[in-house]
């Protein structure tokens, strides 16, 4: 890919005093605040925190899905809004859990994305395949899908991006533990040969120890701990993390 020969050193994501707020009701609240970080090429990071400490919007600014109001995104070393945004999509791509299911068949909504995209990097089989979605269901109504299956394409349509950054939003959530752990399998197999970048917001403890190489742990809108992943699970260095490892305020 072109970014990455131009800025092999640079980190695939980093983040400089990004702040982002809300009002709300006559109120402002802090969603992020100061958040600074980077994520090298290539690894695994999974971001940890209690509910509403500003996993998902901070996720969300990778893509341009928003915009922080001060501070910068960086991808491959070029600010996110200076980046074309079907570009910037293509390279970093979100997937979450409630992705929408759009209408026509599960194959319609596998070969649009490869068609905005203008790549062909896998057949609609081999992403069900991938996804372990029955090829059978290819020809159904996608929006007949179970949840799980739904969660599954949703996977599926960001694997048939060409992306090298992956931005995983509690991806597994809504899935029982053993198709949970195959996603996560083919998540892991394919960032081993694609050297991806994948930036994974997950509750699941076990899964994080399993994929991470380090952890960013926030909480109230701040990155307060960053750490190789055996580090943080043997010796968090903030009582808010030590608390949130004790199940407390997950
Ligand atoms: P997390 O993914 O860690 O649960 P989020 O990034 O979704 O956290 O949200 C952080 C906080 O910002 C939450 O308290 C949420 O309610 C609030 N929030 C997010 N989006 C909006 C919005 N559009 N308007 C108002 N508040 C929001
Ligand atoms: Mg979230």
């Amino acid at each position: 890919m072109e970014a990455n020969n131009q800025t092999q050193y640079k980190p695939a994501i980093s983040f400089r005093s990004v702040k982002k707020s809300y009002e709300q009701d006559g109120q402002t609240y802090d969603v992020l605040q100061d958040v600074t970080g980077d994520i090298q090429q290539g690894t695994i990071v999974a971001v940890l925190g209690p509910s509403g400490s500003g996993k998902s919007t901070l996720l969300s600014m990778c893509n341009l899905m928003r915009t922080p109001d001060s501070g910068e995104v960086n991808i491959y070393g070029k600010e996110v809004r200076e980046w074309n945004v079907n570009e910037l999509r293509r390279t970093a791509a979100l997937a979450f859990q409630s992705a929408p299911v759009l209408d026509g068949t599960v194959r319609d909504n596998l070969s649009l994305v490869q068609r905005l995209h203008q790549s062909q990097l896998y057949s609609p089989e081999e992403l069900a395949s991938f996804t372990g979605l029955p090829p059978e269901l290819l020809d159904r109504s996608a929006k007949d899908l179970s949840g799980g299956q739904r969660q599954r394409l949703s996977l599926a349509r960001t694997l048939a991006n060409p992306s090298s950054i992956l931005l995983l939003d509690e991806i597994t959530s809504a899935l029982d533990p053993v198709s949970a752990l195959e996603i996560e399998k083919l998540i892991k197999r394919q960032h081993q040969e694609k050297k991806w970048t994948v930036m994974w917001v997950t509750h699941n403890m076990e899964q994080a120890k399993r994929v991470a190489d380090t952890i960013w742990f926030m909480a109230d809108g701040r990155l307060l701990e960053t750490a190789a992943t055996e580090t943080f699970f043997s010796n968090p260095q903030h009582e808010a993390a030590r608390d949130f490892l004790k199940g407390g305020t997950r």
